[in-house]
């Protein structure tokens, strides 16, 4: 059987990584299998543990980071985020098109493990339509305070410096539109996979 893909969806915070990614994973034709994180940050209202993410302390988290079990993992704004190597490491032996959606300093981390590996990756970035669309997006979702804005918005700034070593810039204007154009990378991507 051949492996499936791995597919990162990164950009800056307040882009609206996560709302595509939503649309993008109820495309069941699709067949990928979202990785759920492991993170230290405790969990917003409506957030469900084994769902959203795997909430841990600070100790957990560096021991599985000791453990090796993290493909990559990067801190964000005071709190950690990883991705947990196991999970996508066998569901892509099954087959499966396994999506990343995280952050641009574990993506690289990801890019340049590929890179050595020899290991076909689908690098999608993510960018605003501007700044301050990112900055309403961020203060819209109310769910951090003022300090974390500010500083959520001034990483963004050196985050969209990261674009160019991804293989496509998708602009998110209209959440559904660019799911649809990452939905028809993801369809292409499958096809070359396949031939
Ligand atoms: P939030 O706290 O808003 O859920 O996520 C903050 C940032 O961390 C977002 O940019 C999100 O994409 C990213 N992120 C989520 N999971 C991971 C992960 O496993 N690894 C990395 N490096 N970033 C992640």
């Amino acid at each position: 059987m051949k492996k499936g893909l791995l597919i990162i969806i990164s950009g800056p915070s307040g882009v609206g990584k996560g709302a595509v990614r939503r649309v993008i994973m109820e495309d069941k034709s699709l067949d990928l299998a979202y990785s759920i994180s492991m993170t230290t940050r405790k969990a917003r209202p409506l957030e469900k543990n084994g769902v959203d993410y795997f909430f841990v302390s600070d100790e957990e988290f560096e021991q599985h980071v000791a453990n090796g079990d993290l493909l990559e993992h990067a801190s964000f704004v005071g709190n950690k985020y990883g991705t947990p190597k196991a999970y996508v490491d066998e569901l892509r032996e099954q087959g499966k098109n396994v999506l990343l959606e995280i952050e641009v300093q574990g993506a690289k981390q990801v890019l340049a493990t590929c890179k050595k590996n020899n290991d076909d990756i689908v690098s999608i970035f993510l960018i605003p339509p501007s700044m301050a669309a990112l900055e309403r997006r961020i203060r819209k979702r109310r769910t951090e305070s003022d300090e974390v804005i500010k500083a959520r918005l001034s990483k963004a700034k050196s985050e969209l410096g990261e674009r160019s070593n991804y293989k496509y810039i998708v602009l998110n204007d209209i959440v559904q539109r660019a799911a649809d154009e990452i939905k028809e990378i993801i369809n292409k991507e499958i096809a070359q996979n396949n031939a």
